[in-house]
Formats: C-alpha cells, sequence, structure tokens
C-alpha cells in the first residue's frame, strides 16, 4: 500500500501533468453514413480496442444503410419488389407495424410510394413542381403498389444496433451522432453526456440536455429535406391524411431508451400537430420538445424537468402526457 503522503504526491503529480484536470482525450471518428455525416466519441479505451470498434460500427451501419433502404437493391427493397423478408428484417417491420398502430398510422411505414411521387426519396431531387394532386389522390384511394419505407424509423434502429456493437466491443463510454439524431453510452469520462438540440429556424442550439447511459435523443425537423417551387417550399414529412407535408410543426425531439421507437415517435408527433401529447400517450414516449411552425416551444413535463431552453427561449405551453388519452 502506498503511505498517505506519497499517494497525495502522486496526485499532485497528475494534477500537474493533466491541465485543467480533465479526461483522457477522448477518440473520435467521422464517416457518412444514415444519409449524414456521423460522429462517434468513445472514452476510457485503449487504440485496439477503438480500431476493432470503430471498424465493426462502420461495417454495420454500411450494412444497415443498404438493407433498409427502400430503394436500391438491399434487402428492404427486394422486399418491395416481391421477394420474401428475412427475419431480421421481418422483426423491424413487426416493430414499425406495432408503432404504426399506436400511432393511428400517423407513423406509417406503407408510405414509400407517396415519398417516391414527391421525389424526397432521391438525395438528389431536382427542381420541379409537387405531384399533382390526382397523383396524391390515387396513393390516398391505395390505388398504388405498397412500397414500405422504414426512412422514419431505421435511423433509430441503426443507433440502437450502433450501441450494441459498441458494447460488444466492451466500450462502456460513447456517443454517436448521426446529424443530430444521438445514443449515449455511460459518460463522458468524467462527467454526464451534455448534448444540444438544434434550433429549426436558425440553425443554432434551441436546447441542452444532459443523457443518462442508453438514451437516445430523435428529432424530426421541416428543415432536413426541402424544395422549393412557384414560391412554396415543401418537406419530406408527409401527413398520410392529406398526402402533403404536415403543416403545424418545425421540429420535434423525444428522448428515449429505445432509439427506433423515438425515431417512429418523433415522425408522428410532428405530423401530429397540436395533439402530440395524446400520439406522444399512445406511443409510449414522455420527453418531447415541440417548437411549432409559429415558433412556439412545448415540453411535456418530463423534458420541462430536465432540458435547459437557451438563446432566452422559453416554453409557451408544459404538457403532462402520460395524462393524455387518445
Ligand atoms: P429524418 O429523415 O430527417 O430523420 P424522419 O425520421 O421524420 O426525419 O423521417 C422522414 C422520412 O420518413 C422521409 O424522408 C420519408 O422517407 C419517410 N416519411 C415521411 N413521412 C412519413 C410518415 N408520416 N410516416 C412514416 N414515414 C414517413
Ligand atoms: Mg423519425
Amino acid at each position: 500500500m502506498i503511505p498517505a503522503r506519497a499517494s497525495s504526491l502522486v496526485l499532485a503529480l497528475l494534477l500537474v501533468s493533466v491541465p485543467g484536470c480533465t479526461a483522457p482525450a477522448p477518440t473520435v471518428d467521422r464517416f457518412p453514413a444514415l444519409g449524414t455525416l456521423v460522429e462517434v466519441t468513445l472514452h476510457d479505451v485503449d487504440a485496439a480496442t477503438a480500431t476493432a470498434a470503430l471498424r465493426a460500427l462502420r461495417t454495420a451501419l454500411s450494412d444497415m444503410d443498404e438493407n433498409w433502404s427502400a430503394w436500391g437493391d438491399g434487402a428492404l427493397a427486394q422486399f418491395n419488389a416481391g421477394s420474401p423478408a428475412d427475419p431480421a428484417l421481418a422483426e423491424l417491420m413487426a416493430d414499425a407495424e406495432t408503432m404504426a398502430t399506436a400511432s393511428g398510422r400517423l407513423f406509417e411505414p406503407r408510405i414509400g410510394a407517396l415519398v417516391e411521387l414527391w421525389g424526397f426519396h432521391d438525395g438528389e431531387r431536382r427542381p420541379g413542381p409537387p405531384p399533382d394532386a390526382d397523383a396524391i389522390q390515387a396513393w390516398l384511394d391505395g390505388a398504388l403498389p405498397v412500397r414500405v419505407d422504414l426512412g422514419a424509423y431505421a435511423k433509430g434502429a441503426a443507433l440502437t444496433r450502433a450501441a450494441e456493437v459498441l458494447r460488444e466491443h466492451g466500450i462502456s463510454n460513447a456517443l454517436v451522432n448521426a446529424g443530430g439524431d444521438i445514443v449515449a453510452l455511460g459518460d463522458a469520462g468524467n462527467r454526464a453526456w451534455h448534448v444540444g438540440i438544434r434550433h429549426p429556424r436558425t440553425a443554432g442550439v434551441l436546447a441542452g440536455i444532459t443523457l443518462a447511459d442508453g438514451e437516445a435523443v430523435l428529432t424530426s425537423g421541416d428543415y432536413e429535406r426541402t424544395f422549393e417551387w412557384a414560391d412554396a417550399r415543401y418537406h419530406h414529412i408527409l401527413d398520410p391524411r392529406t398526402g402533403r407535408p404536415a403543416p403545424a410543426t418545425a421540429s420535434i425531439t423525444v428522448i428515449a431508451r429505445d432509439a427506433a421507437h423515438a425515431d417512429a415517435a418523433a415522425t408522428a408527433l410532428f405530423v401530429a400537430g397540436e395533439d402530440w401529447p395524446e400520439v406522444a400517450a399512445a406511443m409510449g414516449v414522455d420527453t418531447v420538445l415541440r417548437v411549432a411552425a409559429d415558433g412556439r416551444i412545448e415540453l411535456s413535463a418530463a423534458m420541462a424537468a430536465r432540458v435547459d431552453l437557451l438563446q432566452g427561449a422559453t416554453a409557451a405551453r408544459i404538457v403532462n402526457v402520460t395524462a393524455a388519452t387518445r
């Protein structure tokens, strides 16, 4: 055992040699995946472990990109073309279907043909008009072939899988940030993970929040995929009841332990507009931040208890989600 005086000397030396007494530098990796730039931050990990984990993570995410996209030639695209679903895909679609039912089909995975009509399946959508009313009506009437699109769910499912891959490699402190959609593992060395939620209008940070181990933050915003035509702006979150972009919301952020459910819920609550508390209760999520299209900020009580609004922002309404029923 080290004598007391000697151990305090060791501590003093450590304090001198580590400026500001911060934790050792994290390992950070950035690469394109999930339709965005993914940033992975690992704490308390040796170089060999980090290299192996990051290689496995890149492979897993690129597999999911291929197989969970409704377009291209991966497993989901093949299912849409008539092939049977393998067990992993079937499980994913079954869980998405459960969330769709809970949402009153505001989150609608069978929306692919409508998304394609609008051109939002194509990252390189060329300028052009929105689809005409007859084409939208044909989709609403169920006259178009069904195409399953997991675009509103798969990023969450991928974040869940990403956390599993890191844990399988012995990593317990990490943050995976896919363009503002985030999952946290453990902590950031010597403090909790603290992340920002984007302001849907200024592109600055609207709010800050501390994440517990295993929590995910998923945001659906009207700024993500858009096009303009004849002085009108159109975005990619469609209301399955009208076949058109949902107008009432600028962004919805949901925090939950199940990232896929948070993703599906963010989309459904976005579409729900003012009715979001009832839909949140039905989908089993209780930590929600909404920015309405007119800029009003609404929080669930669970979100209000832990979020820090920045830039002088204040909540216009705080709602107890668990009390809301449909
Ligand atoms: P982001 O893609 O920005 O994370 P979302 O999670 O809300 O945002 O997913 C939007 C994507 O989901 C769209 O690009 C489209 O492919 C699909 N989608 C659009 N509207 C709906 C809806 N009401 N239900 C399910 N999927 C939808
Ligand atoms: Mg979503």
